[in-house]
């Protein structure tokens, strides 16, 4: 997808493969991303381009593709979703006032109405990178969600489970900035659970950072210290277990 107006090209359904890093004496020996390899081409990466690897849990694996390690894990999170206007169709005694109408959360579950979406999540889970649903926690899961919500039994029944995976950093912390030891990477991801929340913040600070803007020039108009989730010294170089973890990942 093109849009001319605001100069961004999307490509969808495009998976970076392999990254191609090249170092120049001209610049200090350091390495730059010169290529992508995706599953529909090579994209050229031009010297003065500079390249933001913002993939969520999967970050990780991209990084691992270039020599660096990267603290980043998904935390798999479980969800279903239940139509109010459905229920309250199939069952005349339930009223509105009957349905979870807003944010409504305990130790277990935490459900929100969006619109006619009664959306139902829960768990937090570390089971590698698969997103399907582990029977034992989808089962407890449903449990939970019967318990709290009978009135909703037949929709939940039938409801899927849709697992998606919250991008953690072992230290809490988002990593948002550039890496050392490629010239022209950046990166930003480890929202975990509030990504949603976090995602115009982070991206207004990567969109200052990639411009050039120093930390203190950050610091005086957001008034906010980016060097705190700064990737330096988290996100290290790492050939030897780089090479591992993509043994173990499968990549
Ligand atoms: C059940 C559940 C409920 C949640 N509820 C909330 C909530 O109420 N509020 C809130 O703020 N947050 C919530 N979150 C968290 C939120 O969804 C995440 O924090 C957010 O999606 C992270 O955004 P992201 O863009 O960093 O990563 P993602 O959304 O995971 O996006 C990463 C992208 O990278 C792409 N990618 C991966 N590998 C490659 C590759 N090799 N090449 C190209 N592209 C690649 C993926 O396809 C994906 O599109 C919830 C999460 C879950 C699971």
């Amino acid at each position: 997808v093109e849009d001319d107006e605001l100069d961004v090209t999307i490509e969808h359904n495009t998976c970076v493969k392999a990254v191609t890093t090249t170092t120049s004496t001209n610049n200090g020996g350091k390495s730059q991303i010169s290529q992508i390899h995706t599953n529909r081409g090579v994209i050229e990466v031009p010297k003065d381009v500079k390249v933001v690897v913002a993939a969520g849990s999967w970050t990780s694996h991209i990084l691992a593709l270039m020599g660096l390690y990267a603290p980043v894990y998904p935390l798999k999170g479980y969800s279903m979703t239940v139509s109010a206007k459905e229920v309250l169709e199939s069952n005349p005694q339930l009223k509105e006032a009957d349905l979870p109408s807003r944010i409504v959360a305990d130790k277990y579950l935490y459900t929100s109405r969006l619109g006619d979406d009664i959306r139902i999540t829960s768990i937090g889970e570390f089971s590698g990178w698969d997103t399907s649903p582990t029977p034992d926690a989808d089962e407890e899961f449903r449990r939970e969600s019967l318990s709290r919500m009978p009135q909703l039994a037949p929709f939940i029944h039938k409801a899927p489970t849709l697992c998606g995976h919250r991008p953690y950093v072992s230290d809490g912390l988002l990593l948002l900035g550039k890496i050392p030891a490629i010239e022209n990477l950046f990166v930003s991801v480890g929202p975990g659970s509030n990504g949603w929340k976090l995602a115009m913040g982070s991206g207004d600070i990567i969109n200052r950072l990639v411009d050039g803007q120093s930390k203190e020039q950050i610091k005086e108009e957001c008034g906010f210290d980016v060097g705190a989730l700064d990737p330096a010294g988290r996100v290290v170089s790492a050939p030897i277990f780089s090479k591992i973890c993509r043994a173990r990942w499968d990549i």
